[in-house]
């Protein structure tokens, strides 16, 4: 059962950016599991209106090694 709420991607207009929290740093954020769009801010009305990252790009500043946790 899908307990997450889900909103459809702006971007790329193909996919649901899904509530995650990466790990090991606890940073909350919305991710579209399309085009890997991500909204590294809590709240879900960052979707569309707050700059986005590419995942791997965000990923690779932090250092690489993380873990999505949905
Ligand atoms: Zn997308």
């Amino acid at each position: 059962m899908k307990t997450h709420a889900q909103h459809w991607c702006p971007e790329c207009d193909q996919g649901w950016v899904e509530r995650v929290s990466i790990a090991p740093m606890h940073q909350k954020g919305w991710l579209c599991a399309e085009c890997e769009a991500f909204w590294p801010f809590a709240s879900a009305k960052s979707i569309g209106s707050k700059p986005f990252v590419q995942f791997g790009v965000w990923a690779k500043e932090q250092g690489g090694d993380v873990v999505v946790e949905r």
